[in-house]
């Protein structure tokens, strides 16, 4: 509950992030930590407000209100503010395996629905959840726990990114042997391969992963289950199975000039990147280079602001970043209250840099691509595009309209489509017999997570497409205690 009067004393405060200018120099996570005395105060703005939303995690139109993994922030904002870290670290943990990639990569909805937010700055949650894990990490608090009993059963997981590796964490704890299969050679899923390394440091994901190994779970990385490893080999050496292998597949652009050399996936970007950049600090060469080009970043969201990011510290020569949907409001909208998830203009890190190198923001809304054009070698040279209008069609949906002499052509020799993901890979789920939703995720009630095949689970983006890292976790945590008591006919996982 922090200070009774705490609110009205401090005002927000978040530690300050590195200048963009010096941060674009390296691959160093751009978050700096801030004073503890710092974070007491903000902790002490916890209000005690009676109904704490910002631990609901409920969705309200389709979105996130509140934390998924119902933290119990109220709690640890009180033991921040008494300065009682072991204890706020004791009460994190009892809801969050992994407090070091939320408290850095979440979007803190949380703090979309803090009742403080309904009339000043929300408190912020999100630094307060960081500081207290990497202060427990830093005083030598987080220490392998290995459980005291096996209970010989064998689970295997496929795929190694928050819902994986939650799911791993507390099937572990109940006693189980865990594999986890993962076909990168790092584990990590999107936390490896994903997120760049200025927004989470890979250090942190290998550090939790090595603690995960000393508890016991074994990891076979380079093994893609379904084509290295069969589906029906899987079933026959484990008592379950728990498939978190993502939506991994890329929504494409297929206009004219789509095959033209320098139209990339994001993702095939963004893995080079990082892939070269922890081999060999970039030394191989094994990436696709932004360096000296005019770049466009077609497609918003945290993909595309990686995009960003990343094409800047390759010295890019322009960038620019294409969203057909119009502008953001810039304050909540009468149909937007609170505690909804605020859907209002942010500028996130990879906007900020832009802004810092090219005096402006590299959005542009409501445009749209129609075409690449190549050279004579098939190299992008060109991309066209229109300003769009959204109207109101006869069924009252909205679409977008062409504006008649809007046409435009910029030059570009990079086009990195982030448009999002379609759903998961076809190949295991279908040598499995997983039946599939309408959007072509596993198919596995929420709450339940069992698919129609007997032992196999599914959870995080496989069973409810493209989300958060905090869903994923949430989800690889709930699933992990179904699989328990399938099992084992009962279940102590939370
Ligand atoms: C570029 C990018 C940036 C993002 N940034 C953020 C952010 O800042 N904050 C946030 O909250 N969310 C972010 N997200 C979303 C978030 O990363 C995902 O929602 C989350 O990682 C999903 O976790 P998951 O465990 O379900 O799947 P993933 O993290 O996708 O992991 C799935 C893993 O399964 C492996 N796999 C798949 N099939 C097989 C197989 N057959 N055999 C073996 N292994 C297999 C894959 O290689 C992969 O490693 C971002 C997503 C992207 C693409
Ligand atoms: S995990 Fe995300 S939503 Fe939950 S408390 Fe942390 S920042 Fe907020």
């Amino acid at each position: 509950m922090g200070k009774p009067t705490g609110f009205m004393e401090y005002q927000r405060e978040v530690p300050p992030d590195r200048p963009p200018r010096e941060r674009l120099a390296d691959w160093g996570e751009f978050h700096l930590p801030g004073p503890a005395e710092q974070r007491q105060t903000q902790g002490a703005r916890c209000m005690d407000c009676g109904i704490p939303f910002c631990h609901s995690g409920i969705l309200i139109k389709g979105m996130a209100s509140g934390c998924p993994l119902n933290n119990l922030i109220p709690e640890w904002n009180d033991l921040v503010y008494r300065g009682l870290w072991r204890e706020a670290l004791q009460r994190l943990h009892k809801t969050n395996n992994f407090p070091e990639f939320t408290g850095r990569v979440c979007p803190a909805p949380c703090e979309g629905s803090c009742t403080l937010g309904i009339h000043e700055p929300p408190v912020t949650i999100k630094h307060n959840e960081c500081d207290i894990i990497d202060r427990a990490f830093a005083a030598g608090w987080i220490v392998p726990e290995p459980p005291a009993l096996r209970t010989g059963k064998r689970v295997a997981v496929v795929g190694s990114g928050p819902a994986g590796l939650a799911a791993a964490a507390q099937l572990n704890r109940a006693g189980h042997s865990v594999t986890v299969f993962e076909r990168a050679d790092r584990v990590g899923g999107l936390l490896m391969y994903g997120i760049p390394n200025m927004k989470l440091d890979k250090s942190l994901v290998t550090r939790r992963v090595g603690l995960l190994a000393a508890e016991g779970v074994q990891f076979r990385t380079g093994v893609e289950v379904g084509k290295d490893y069969p589906a029906d080999r899987l079933l026959a050496e484990h008592d379950a199975v728990l498939l978190c292998g993502g939506a991994t597949k890329p929504r494409d652009l297929p206009i004219q000039g789509r095959n033209l050399a320098g139209v990339h996936f994001a993702m095939d970007f963004l893995k080079a990147n990082t892939k070269s950049l922890l081999d060999s600090e970039h030394r191989d060469g094994d990436y696709i280079s932004a360096q000296g080009k005019d770049v466009i970043v077609i497609g918003g969201g945290d993909t595309g602001t990686d995009c960003v990011a990343t094409a800047l510290r390759h010295g890019c020569k322009s960038l620019v970043q294409f969203e057909i949907v119009p502008q953001p409001a810039l304050e909540r909208t009468s149909d937007n209250p609170w505690p909804q998830w605020p859907k209002v203009l942010k500028v996130d890190y990879g906007q900020e840099e832009a802004l810092a190198v090219y005096g402006v923001d590299p959005r542009i809304y409501c445009i749209n691509t129609v075409q690449f054009v190549g050279d004579a070698e098939g190299r992008l040279k060109e991309v066209h595009t229109v300003e769009v209008r959204w109207e109101k069609d006869a069924n009252g949906r909205y679409l977008p309209k062409q504006i008649p002499g809007s046409e435009k052509v910029w030059p570009a020799q990079l086009v990195l489509l982030a448009m999002g993901f379609l759903g998961p890979e076809d190949t295991l789920l279908d040598q499995l017999g997983v039946a599939r939703d309408s959007r072509s995720n596993a198919q596995a009630a929420e709450g339940q997570y069992a698919t129609n095949v007997q032992g196999v689970f599914a959870a995080g983006d496989m069973r409810r497409g493209q989300s958060l890292v905090v869903w994923a976790i949430h989800e690889g945590r709930e699933a992990a205690r179904e699989c328990d008591q399938y099992l084992m006919g009962e279940s102590c996982l939370p």
